[in-house]
């Protein structure tokens, strides 16, 4: 079978139509719009989002140099306010001054969803609350590119974002993470992706799994599958591996069996300070075991405490 590319690409016609749709959306004045950009590669961008850049007054930018680059490869060119994690507030007050006089407003990172792990956040909430609409579009997060192609043990997952640059802080934050029964999901940058897969080794075990997503959508885009354990060796197999912009995901903590006495330590403590069917729930919530388990185990746990103090009197 033969294959051309005017039969695997849309022709230009239904592409035309389809930027049609774009623009039929209503885009109100004095609005801001949250626009996705590419995490790599620049066709990942929608047509919306190419039509909302070209009718807007003017756009936020993370670093203005960097999205100045990218608007020319569209063809775009628009007058750019730097708003970047050191002047977030004040600049806020720019925009809402725009605003005020009726533009539309474009908010962009330097590369994906703003207000993920960047800047945008703080200029929502700023922009909300003196009153003006907030309208988002949806588009490239390196986050739900890399979950999209991990697979079904991620159903339930947790956003992490960056962990602390420093091994005793980034160790206390993940120590409460053990017994969390999401899928964890972490960004790392190629300077500390070695320290930061040993750390997660070191908090969770060897054994759980692991995904590193490597320069999705890039040239060298790579999806290694593995465990804890293997992580650092497969890192270190190859220096290239190291290089880049990287999504981890670790597999959550597994259900405890019913009534594991993993779990009597955290009952015991919260039993001090509540009743029985407290505990149950505030455990069950904590660990994501079974809150019938949980309370049987609570039952005996206080039993057993009794005991002891009666015979101690
Ligand atoms: N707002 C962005 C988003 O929506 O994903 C994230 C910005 S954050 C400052 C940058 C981090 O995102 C990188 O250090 C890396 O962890 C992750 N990241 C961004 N692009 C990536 C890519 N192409 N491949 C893998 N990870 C990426």
């Amino acid at each position: 079978m033969t294959s051309s590319s005017s039969n695997s690409s849309p022709s230009s016609h239904s592409a035309s139509s389809v930027f049609e749709l774009a623009q039929n959306q209503q885009y109100p004045a004095a609005t801001l719009y949250v626009v996705a950009t590419p995490i790599g590669n620049v066709a990942d961008i929608s047509l919306r989002a190419l039509h909302v850049l070209g009718l807007v007054d003017r756009i936020c930018a993370e670093d203005t140099r960097n999205t100045g680059t990218l608007l020319a490869r569209y063809g775009i060119s628009k007058p750019l306010v730097a708003v970047h994690e050191h002047n977030e507030r004040e600049a806020a007050q720019r925009v809402i001054d725009f605003l005020r006089a009726g533009e539309r407003v474009a908010c962009v990172s330097d590369a994906g969803t703003p207000g993920i792990s960047d800047p945008g956040a703080k200029l929502v909430d700023a922009v909300r609350d003196a009153g003006f609409n907030v309208v988002p579009l949806p588009g490239a997060s390196a986050l739900a590119t890399a979950l999209s192609a991990a697979g079904d043990w991620v159903s339930t997952f947790t956003f992490l974002g960056f962990l602390p640059p420093k091994a005793k802080q980034r160790a206390s934050a993940l120590q409460p993470l053990a017994t969390h029964a999401h899928a964890l999901v972490f960004y790392e940058a190629p300077h500390r992706i070695v320290e930061t897969v040993q750390a997660l080794a070191d908090a969770f075990g060897p054994a759980r799994r692991l995904l590193i997503a490597r320069e999705l959508t890039k040239l060298h885009e790579a999806l290694w599958r593995g465990t804890l354990a293997e992580g650092p060796t497969w890192l270190a197999a190859d220096a290239n591996r190291q290089r880049g912009e990287f999504v981890l995901v670790v597999e959550g903590a597994s259900a405890q069996p019913d009534g594991d006495a993993d779990h009597d330590a955290l009952l015991r403590t919260l039993l001090q300070e509540v009743p029985v069917k407290s505990a149950a729930k505030l455990a069950a919530a904590l660990t994501g075991a079974s809150r019938n388990a949980l309370y049987a185990r609570a039952l005996e746990l206080k039993g057993e405490d009794e005991d002891r103090d009666n015979a101690q009197d």
